[in-house]
């Protein structure tokens, strides 16, 4: 069984390779190393679950415990002939869950290709991407609760998922601990999504306008490596803000002003959703350098970059910055994605 260690770099476990230290960190390989230490776990006033740290921003060092999480399992545990409940440990790497079943031929995760980080996050905000969300094909949520120590599931419903939000990323944040989730994917009759512009001009050129699961998945690996730094290249979080979703009325008073702003319908209501990207980019924001440290990606304004020797603080304030002249030229509100710790 792992030990807890003492005064651990972080740098290599936060994908915007912030210098930054923990006072006490602890790796867990299985669902039982966590239950035996749960009482020296939540013995710590402060303690951050860690995946694979690639929606998160320290500000400084963590004075707590980090629990670094290495569950590992993919289990099929029911099967028809047109679908396949699939059960993953929480630790497992989600572009390598995608891979495995894209290798199979299992439908569902195609889209979600190439995002960083491990299973167990993804719930938390509901992870997307062109078009598709991973509520669309979760079933179950295994965690186990700080305080008591007693397993939990989740259904769907449970999770309350919305955009880029859950249960767990709001009430439940902390308290409790992700070991797993199940997926249900299509074996036949796939549910495939190429709505994206993007993903049909690449579908369509590169393979001869053949849809399958394995299409879109390197269709969308290659778009996203066109157009998203590598966080092993250029430390980032990926969109370092939500989309903001607006009342129709105000999207019909900014349409006034600003003709050009893209808009997206949101499904089951009548709102609008933004691009914060394009608002960034609207303030002049896109691919600013501050002193050759960290700034705004070339390509993507949604995108916040340290080339190396920023700070998490840094990066909090040019975030911060951002907000004030998003909202004093367009009165809308942009919200991290990012946990900011
Ligand atoms: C280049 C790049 C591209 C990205 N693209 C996308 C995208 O297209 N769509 C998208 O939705 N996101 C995207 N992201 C954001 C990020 O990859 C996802 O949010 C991912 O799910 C985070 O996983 P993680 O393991 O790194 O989580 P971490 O950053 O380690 O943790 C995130 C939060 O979840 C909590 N947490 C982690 N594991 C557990 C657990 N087992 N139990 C309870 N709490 C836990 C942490 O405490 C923290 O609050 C991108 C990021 C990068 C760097």
């Amino acid at each position: 069984m792992n030990e807890i260690q003492k005064n651990i770099s972080l740098q290599e476990y936060n994908t915007m390779n912030l210098a930054v230290f923990c006072s006490k960190y602890l790796e867990i390989e299985n669902e039982n190393e966590f239950i035996n230490h749960l009482e020296s776990i939540t013995n710590n006033e402060d303690i951050l679950f860690l995946g694979g740290g690639s929606n998160i921003l320290f500000t400084k060092d963590f004075e707590g415990l980090v629990v670094k999480n290495n569950i590992k399992g993919k289990d099929t545990i029911r099967e028809t002939d047109e679908w396949v409940e699939l059960k993953v440990g929480s630790g497992e790497v989600w572009h390598d869950l995608v891979m495995y079943c894209v290798r199979r031929n299992w439908g569902g995760l195609e889209n979600l290709s190439l995002i960083p980080g491990t299973v167990g996050a993804a719930p938390i905000q509901n992870i997307g991407a062109y078009g598709v969300e991973v509520k669309d094909v979760l079933t179950q949520v295994e965690a186990i609760e700080m305080e008591t120590g007693k397993k939990l599931l989740f259904d769907n419903k449970a999770c309350d998922f919305g955009y880029r939000d859950s249960v767990f990323k709001r009430e439940l944040k902390g308290k409790v601990f992700i070991t797993s989730i199940t997926l249900r994917l299509t074996k036949t009759n796939h549910n495939t999504n190429i709505n994206y512009g993007a993903i049909q001009k690449v579908i369509q050129l590169d393979y001869n306008n053949v849809i399958s699961i394995e299409n879109i998945s390197n269709a969308v690996i290659s778009i996203r490596q066109s157009k998203l730094p590598d966080p092993r290249q250029i430390g980032n979080c990926g969109s370092f803000f939500k989309n903001p979703i607006i009342s129709a009325s105000l999207f019909e008073s900014l349409k006034n002003d600003f003709p050009t702003l893209p808009s997206y319908p949101v499904i089951g209501n009548s709102s609008i959703k933004i691009p914060a990207g394009w608002l960034i980019e609207q303030c002049g924001w896109k691919g600013k350098t501050i002193d050759k440290r960290y700034g705004v990606h070339q390509q993507q304004a949604l995108v916040l970059v340290n080339y190396g020797k920023s700070t998490g603080s840094e990066i909090k304030t040019l975030a911060m910055d951002i907000q004030k002249s998003v909202f004093d030229k367009f009165k809308v509100e942009i919200i991290p994605e990012v946990n900011i710790i």
